[in-house]
């Protein structure tokens, strides 16, 4: 099929109605779907949604290379058949635009726009106890009457730039990557700045140097990453995927991180050196986070991982030709994997070119911005423009932004200063009829996102049918259940080397943030299982209310 709407798209409401079933916080892939099982229970459901258009992640991070690293015909919806079966990606690892406009024609095909309300960002959402319903208020000052309220608000929605001494001084151009302009930005000719070297700077600045005289890196942490082996999708893999969709979309839901690939059953000890070197060779010429499935020890054995760890330096080594650059782009001092795992088009190549140099702003930060660029190291840099890929204030941060109370006027920030606390990383004890999805305390993260916002919206939808056929109008968490849970996703991450490392997924990029493994680490499968068990078992760990006041609460 062409991958072009079927439909004429309907349009976008701007009058917000008084009172709904569900109200919906965010309209990307998670919102997107939620509004449709929503729908298809009979509720009345709509979703508010800060951006100008559909499609979250894919809408706000427009930069240069963006793409998906997780394959396409995994990243997709596994839910709607006659769509999987039809779309076609054009790449094995598709582009922003292809991925953005898949979300746009998900809203169209299930029309799904009628009941997606934009530029509207919710500012406030209240639990008021007499009428067991939240009151959402948007920024402009509008509210909502809701019994249900979600938050599909995204792990990733929050983008952040550092407080950079006189950085409101620069009169060049500045941009951040997750919040991109819609219109195309020009480098030619133009002296360029990037801050950063995760995933977003590691995409963006193969292609951003191929364009503009010149690119300085600044980078604080080396990152490992897998060249992707991208290019154009083949008419065989294709329909080798499609072929066993049901199948293969199976496997994915019990794998451990919501992607199917093969895995080696082995530990990287329990094999010989030249075996292992076999292994990680065969693996880095396929590319992408498959690598990471070599063996099957890496992410909980130091020295399995520090071989991994040393291929991937070596491999640098080998393709960066100028030997001091080489070892700067060569991460140490923390293993491989537990700082979210890069993939990438010709990243490490990029240092060989002319125009583009690498400084290590680890040992001498960043002091000051001026007029003309940035201070370092007694070193002055001057720039056009400057671009900030430095990343997001990740899974609680958009939550916090909201001023979300719950019982007893409990703010959830205030419930969350020492860290987020969570059942199942979609409900928290207090805040009834509240549900996140993909939040703290589930793989999220740690996953193919699909594969988790499916099972997360698929759980509340369930949930809301057995709450409809007893006559429930209130769940809420327990808080020993919540507890218990708390402690059994600390007690899985502290068998594992994650949160030995930096990263932001123990909150380490946020000055101040509390230090905590934020997702759940014991596996998609294994994470799917404890949720079909909770479930059979009438929802264990949730307390229920019925609900005299519905009928006066209308
Ligand atoms: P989002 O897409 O983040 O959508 C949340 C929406 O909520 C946003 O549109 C936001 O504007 C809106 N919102 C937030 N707060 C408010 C508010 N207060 N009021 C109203 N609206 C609000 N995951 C993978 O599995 N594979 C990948 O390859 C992959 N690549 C990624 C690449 C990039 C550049 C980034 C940043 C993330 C990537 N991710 C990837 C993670 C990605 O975020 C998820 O895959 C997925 O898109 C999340 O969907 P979502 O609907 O849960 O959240
Ligand atoms: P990120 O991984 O958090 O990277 C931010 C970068 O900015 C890091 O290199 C960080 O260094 C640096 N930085 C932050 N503050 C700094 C400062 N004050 N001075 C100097 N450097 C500073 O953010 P991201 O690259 O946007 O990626 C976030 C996540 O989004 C990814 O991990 C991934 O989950 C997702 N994503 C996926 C893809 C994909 O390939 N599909 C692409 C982009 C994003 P430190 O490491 O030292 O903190």
């Amino acid at each position: 099929m062409s991958n072009s709407a079927t439909s004429a798209p309907s349009a976008h409401p701007t009058k917000l109605p008084h009172q709904v079933d569900v109200l919906v916080v965010g309209a990307g892939f998670a919102g997107l779907y939620l509004l449709h099982r929503m729908r298809g229970l009979g509720l009345s459901a709509i979703a508010l949604e800060a951006a100008s258009g559909v499609g979250g992640t894919w809408y706000w991070n427009r930069y240069p290379g963006a793409r998906c690293d997780v394959e396409s015909m995994q990243y997709s919806y596994s839910v709607f058949d006659d769509l999987q079966d039809e779309w076609c990606w054009s790449e094995l690892y598709s582009g922003q635009p292809e991925i953005l406009r898949y979300a746009n024609h998900v809203a169209d095909r299930y029309d799904l726009r009628r009941d997606i309300f934009l530029n509207t960002r919710v500012s406030a959402a209240h639990f008021a106890a007499d009428t067991h319903r939240w009151q959402v208020t948007t920024e402009s000052g509008a509210k909502v009457r809701a019994q249900f309220v979600v938050m599909a608000t995204g792990c990733l929605s929050t983008a952040r730039t550092p407080d950079f001494d006189g950085l409101e001084t620069f009169a060049g151009d500045t941009y951040h990557t997750g919040n991109w302009p819609h219109t195309q930005v020009d480098f030619s000719g133009r002296r360029v700045g990037i801050i950063g070297t995760g995933s977003s700077a590691i995409q963006a600045i193969p292609v951003i140097a191929a364009e503009a005289s010149h690119v300085t890196v600044f980078q604080r942490t080396p990152n490992y990453s897998i060249p992707s082996r991208n290019g154009p999708m083949s008419d065989a893999y294709d329909k080798q995927w499609k072929d066993d969709y049901a199948a293969l979309r199976t496997l994915a839901r019990q794998s451990n991180n919501g992607i199917v690939m093969e895995r080696n059953e082995h530990g990287a000890m329990d094999v010989s050196p030249e075996e292992r070197v076999r292994v990680y060779e065969a693996r880095w010429a396929a590319g992408g986070t498959q690598f990471m499935g070599s063996f099957n020890d890496l992410a909980i054995n130091a020295d399995s991982n520090e071989t991994a760890s040393e291929f991937v330096r070596d491999q640098i080594r080998e393709i960066v030709k100028d030997a001091a650059t080489a070892e700067l782009l060569a991460p140490k001092g923390y293993a491989i994997g537990t700082k979210r795992i890069c993939v990438d088009t010709q990243y490490f190549e990029t240092f060989n070119r002319d125009n583009v140099r690498l400084v290590d702003v680890r040992n001498a930060p960043i002091e000051r911005f001026d007029e003309t660029g940035l201070v370092t190291g007694g070193d002055h840099y001057a720039f056009d423009c400057i671009i900030f890929a430095t990343g997001f204030d990740a899974m609680t941060g958009t939550l916090n932004a909201i001023d979300i109370r719950g019982r007893d006027a409990a703010e959830l920030r205030e419930r969350w200063e020492a860290g987020p606390r969570t059942y199942l990383g979609l409900s928290v004890a207090g805040f009834p009829n509240m549900f996140l999805i993909t939040g703290p305390g589930s793989p999220s993260v740690l996953s193919n996102m699909m594969v988790s916002i499916e099972q997360h919206v698929d759980f509340i939808t369930d949930l809301l049918v057995h709450m409809r056929d007893r006559d429930l109008a209130v769940v809420e968490a327990g808080t020993d259940a919540q507890e218990n849970w708390v402690q059994h996703v600390n007690d899985v991450a502290q068998k594992t080397l994650y949160p030995r490392a930096a990263s932001w997924y123990m909150g380490a990029n946020i000055p101040g943030k509390p230090r905590v493994f934020l997702p759940y680490i014991g596996g998609v499968g294994k994470y799917r299982k404890i949720c079909i068990d909770v479930a059979t078992n009438g929802y264990k760990g949730f307390a229920f209310e019925e609900d005299r006041t519905l009928a006066r609460a209308g």
